[in-house]
């Protein structure tokens, strides 16, 4: 059997207690299975998780045909090329990483009109890296807008992955910034209710910071080889 039978019940319990000590009535967990095969996420999902977030849209669309008997969640999580829109508007419940309009009526015209509107989280680049995607915490505003008009798309929050600062101090600063961004584009979209942010180093510094949703992979699943 893999490891995630094992690990999944006390990752659970130390999100479920970082999130008391926070105040945080649920921080929910989406497993971040990205190269891990659809067998292990079967053995994930028998064991109780129900959200999976995957980077590579291909990779994700073959485990999703594998596993449509059992009716999960799929969040898209990595960043998002333009001529794979249509692909996440058809087979994911999430999207958590847009960062530009431009994405907005592709995605928009994609979704098919007899399902949900799609989830969307905006991704902000928290630490300004010229590696990693995200928009400008100053575009942020224009950005919402844009999703919260499209009747195709529902805007649910903000997801980042903030820089690896060695120093914890460091690393919770970038939280607090992005707990406070989401409280001021609270002001605005009253409904938004997910904060993603923290991943397997981190998620309990996270979760003190105010997260509502933790991506984790390694912690769960094992070291990526
Ligand atoms: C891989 C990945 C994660 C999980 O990373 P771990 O360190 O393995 O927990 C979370 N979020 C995103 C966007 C990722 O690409």
């Amino acid at each position: 059997m893999t490891v995630v039978v094992t690990t999944l019940n006390p990752l659970r319990e130390n999100i479920n207690a970082a999130a008391r000590q926070a105040g945080t009535a649920e921080v929910r967990l989406i497993a971040a299975s990205k190269t891990r095969p659809a067998a292990t996420i079967r053995a994930c999902a028998a064991a109780g998780q129900q959200a999976f977030g995957e980077n590579y849209v291909n990779e994700a669309l073959a485990k999703q045909a594998e596993l449509a008997d059992l009716g999960l969640e799929w969040h898209a999580i990595g960043p998002l090329q333009s001529n794979k829109c249509a692909d996440v508007a058809h087979h994911f419940d999430w999207l958590q990483s847009l960062d530009r309009a431009k994405l907005v009526p592709l995605l928009t015209h994609a979704r098919p009109p007899e399902k949900a509107p799609l989830n969307v989280l905006i991704q902000v680049n928290i630490d300004n890296e010229a590696s990693k995607s995200g928009c400008a915490p100053r575009a942020l505003a224009a950005l919402a807008e844009a999703v919260a008009e499209s009747p195709q798309l529902a805007l649910r929050g903000i997801m980042a992955i903030p820089a690896p600062w060695p120093e914890a101090v460091r690393r919770r600063q970038s939280f607090a910034e992005l707990r406070h961004l989401f409280e001021q584009l609270k002001c605005d979209h009253p409904s938004i209710d997910t904060l993603s942010m923290g991943m397997s180093d981190d998620y309990l510094l996270a979760i003190a910071e105010g997260a509502t949703m933790v991506r984790v992979g390694s912690a769960l699943f094992g070291a990526r080889t």
